[in-house]
């Protein structure tokens, strides 16, 4: 699957917001956001575009897309499967994007950015009950148990993430067990329980036009 390979902090000046997807340096004076007034790339300080209504919808969808580490095609692909669901659309959208995989590995800490959970699955580092998965994109349901697997334990990347993560909130949908470096998926998320700064409805508005 294609994806975005330039640099994320660019990202983040464009959205004029953290979009946290380099993992320790993000909470650090080192981010580009910290670091200069958030202009957008390639623009003189303080000259952002009129706002509009249009504006703040495509700026909503694609901040959530780039927080999530996707192209537009892939992105749409769930906005349209969440509206097949039964629920609120946008709801539904967030719960997609919550149980990929690769947001699953992050969530429970074994990565540092959404980015690096990405490689830990694709590297097959990571076991949904028992057997290896290495589809970023895999969808886990509750009852589903994520782990590393055994010769990933020690691997530096993932013990930096733990050591690094004290930070990092496991949400209630999921149970980590630090020890076995496994995790639990409890339940499917409900809005409350995804803890990001996104419009969701400002993407549905978009979308729906
Ligand atoms: Fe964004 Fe993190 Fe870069 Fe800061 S360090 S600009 S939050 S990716």
């Amino acid at each position: 699957m294609a994806r975005y390979t330039g640099p994320d902090c660019r990202l983040c000046r464009r959205e004029g917001e953290k979009l946290f997807m380099k993992g320790n340096r993000c909470y650090t004076d080192k981010c580009a956001i910290e670091k200069r007034a958030p202009n957008p790339p390639g623009m003189p300080p303080r000259r952002r575009p009129k706002e509009s209504e249009y504006r703040t919808q495509l700026r909503e969808k694609q901040k959530t897309k780039r927080m999530y580490g996707m192209l537009e095609k892939q992105f749409r692909g769930y906005y349209e499967l969440a509206t097949r669901q039964t629920g609120v659309t946008g709801e539904n959208l967030l719960r997609l994007l919550e149980t990929r995989l690769d947001n699953v590995v992050y969530r429970l800490g074994f990565g540092v950015s959404r980015d690096e959970a990405r490689q830990l699955v694709r590297h097959g580092h990571i076991n949904v009950n028992g057997t290896r998965v290495d589809i970023p994109s895999y969808r886990v349901r509750p009852g589903d148990l994520v782990s590393v697997t055994v010769k990933a334990k020690d691997l530096l990347v993932i013990k930096g993430a733990i050591l690094s993560n004290e930070r990092h909130t496991v949400p209630s949908w999921l149970e980590l067990d630090l020890d076995k470096l496994q995790g639990s998926v409890l339940s499917l998320p409900s809005r409350d329980q995804i803890d990001v700064g996104i419009r969701e409805s400002l993407i549905v508005e978009l979308y729906s036009k």
